[in-house]
């Protein structure tokens, strides 16, 4: 992948040239002193708790209707050791839990 892939429209950070095809990580925009860099990877760790609507029916069977993640106890860690990691919450662009709910809905095959 070329290293520009990894920058908004392809344009250095610190003067918004175009990031020449050959460049790499590593090294030097060709206009200003920025370093270019392939992304770091990191795990956010989530601790929560799930909840699941039910309806009983006339049939006596009871068929989950609605679930949802309710998120506790967040952390950080780096991905090759887990070691704890802090990061600049700020700049974290929100990535909902999205559960996937019951296809069973309103009554089973039994
Ligand atoms: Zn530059």
């Amino acid at each position: 992948m070329n290293i520009k892939e990894y920058y908004p429209n392809g344009e250095c950070p610190d003067c918004s040239s175009i990031i020449l095809e050959t460049a790499k990580a590593g090294d030097k925009c060709h206009l200003c002193p920025h370093v270019f860099k392939i992304p770091d990877t990191f795990k956010k760790v989530t601790i929560g708790y799930v909840v699941q609507d039910y309806k009983t029916y006339p049939n006596g069977i009871h068929i989950c209707v609605n679930q949802e993640f309710i998120a506790g106890e967040v952390s950080y860690e780096t991905s090759e050791h887990g070691d704890s990691i802090e990061i600049d919450t700020s700049k974290e662009v929100y990535c909902p839990f999205e559960m996937v709910q019951n296809l069973h809905r309103p009554f089973p095959d039994k």
